[in-house]
């Protein structure tokens, strides 16, 4: 008894933190300005939402597959420089370290390739790219005796052009920094191993290297910065800072993967979601009466009752002029219902304000339906809006589910 306790309660507490993970904060307000004002936003992926993880993901996995390839090809034609150079005692070393160097390469673009939607993975093959050849170019350092090394001719520029690539990568300025100041020490080593620390030649070696990162880390902040800024534009509605029709549409199909694999996964079923399709009540009169910018105002203040009204993990999205859907994340349909009658009610007694703070009257419909995970998300969509279509024509300002009752 205790423990099928227990067990409901570590189950109960594994599908909060799964909802957790598939959080989507609506970010109203998070705006996203290419310049110094979006530094937050580049400085760390701390403010990034799920979503624009997966985006930025797959757009550094494209940078981890170019700039791999290169490396895996450049590498193994240095042995004809090395060749020409290093007496046969030192080739040895080199030439294994450089074969080691290609199919450890090899394997990270691999695993590149084949890691579409793992935000974790591909950043662990781009700190990869960038640690193999470091780590090659420690190696040669500590096996080959030291007054053998002014022999080594294009190792010296390994951690320059490491800095450099920092520059191909959307990396946040953290992760450029962390990747800077590590490829600035194996500088110095390199220059205590070889004897020119603290030379003039050294400190100009340093002086470069550092001034390469500042360039490569601005690099960063306006490629990461345009990214932010191009997803935003792709996914979110400009005037209530709301998901998109299309973000919304994306966003149904990963909810419903998720429940069919928490179904597979855990043994308590599949969580159930629910949908909520709102339309404001007589908009075209605010309109009429007040003005379009009014309306407008109206919007975004309905928009942020709703991301009040919603918890972190929901999806709230514009779905088309005076339309909006709210997806509940583990909200059956009795749960939904309560919700969706919290949100009329919040909206009914909300103060919607005009220029001059007159109060502006305003109420909304609601259908109300459950998202299956094996339907196409459009089926819900429109049972949905069937709801919320009986909604009008029972009088407005109420909640309707869809029907069929769910089972
Ligand atoms: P009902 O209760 O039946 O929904 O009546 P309604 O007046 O809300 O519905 P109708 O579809 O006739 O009007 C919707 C209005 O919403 C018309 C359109 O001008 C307005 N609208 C749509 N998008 C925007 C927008 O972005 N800003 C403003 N201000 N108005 C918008
Ligand atoms: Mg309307
Ligand atoms: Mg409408």
């Amino acid at each position: 008894m205790i423990f099928s306790k227990l067990k409901e309660t570590r189950n109960s507490d594994r599908r909060a933190r799964q909802l957790d993970l598939l959080a989507e904060p609506p970010e109203a307000g998070h705006e996203l300005f290419v310049g110094f004002s979006s530094l937050r936003d580049t400085f760390s992926s701390r403010h990034h939402s799920r979503d624009f993880a997966f985006a930025h993901a797959r757009y550094l996995r494209s940078r981890v597959l170019a700039l791999g390839i290169i490396f895996a090809v450049l590498s193994p034609l240095w042995i004809v420089v090395d060749a020409l150079v290093l007496p046969a005692t030192l080739l040895r070393y080199t030439l294994v370290g450089r074969v080691v160097l290609m199919l450890s390469l090899v394997v990270v673009l691999l695993l590149a390739l084949f890691s579409q939607e793992r935000i974790r993975r591909i950043r662990f093959c781009a700190s990869m790219l960038l640690a193999l050849p470091a780590a090659f170019y420690t190696l040669v350092l500590v096996m080959l005796p030291s007054n053998e090394l002014h022999n080594l001719v294009g190792y010296s520029f390994i951690p320059f052009l490491l800095v450099a690539s920092l520059s191909v990568f959307p990396f946040t300025l953290l992760e450029s920094l962390f990747a800077g100041i590590a490829l600035l020490a194996l500088l110095v080593f390199s220059q205590i191993v070889d004897g020119s620390w603290l030379t003039g030649r050294g400190v100009e070696a340093f002086w470069l290297l550092s001034s390469l990162l500042a360039v490569s880390m601005a690099a960063n902040h306006f490629q990461l910065s345009l990214l932010l800024r191009l997803y935003r534009q792709a996914t979110h509605d400009p005037l209530t800072g709301l998901f998109n029709r299309g973000a919304l549409e994306v966003h149904l199909d990963k909810i419903q993967a998720w429940q069919r694999d928490t179904e597979r996964l855990d043994c308590a079923g599949s969580v159930p979601c629910s949908l909520l399709m709102l339309d404001l009540d007589e908009f075209k009169q605010i309109n009429d009466t007040f003005g379009h910018s009014v309306g407008d105002g109206v919007l975004s203040q309905f928009a942020d009752v709703l991301v009040r009204q919603t918890r972190k993990h929901d999806c709230t999205a514009r779905y088309g002029g005076e339309e909006f859907v709210v997806l509940l994340l583990g909200s059956d349909h009795a749960g939904a219902m309560e919700i969706a009658e919290r949100i009329r009610f919040a909206v009914e007694s909300f103060e919607f304000l005009d220029c001059e703070q007159q109060r502006i009257p305003l109420t909304t419909s609601i259908g109300v339906t459950q998202l299956r995970q094996d339907e196409p998300a459009q089926d819900a969509l429109r049972r949905a809006d069937d709801a919320l279509y009986r909604a009008k024509h029972a009088g407005r300002n109420c909640v309707m589910a869809s029907e069929p009752p769910p089972s």
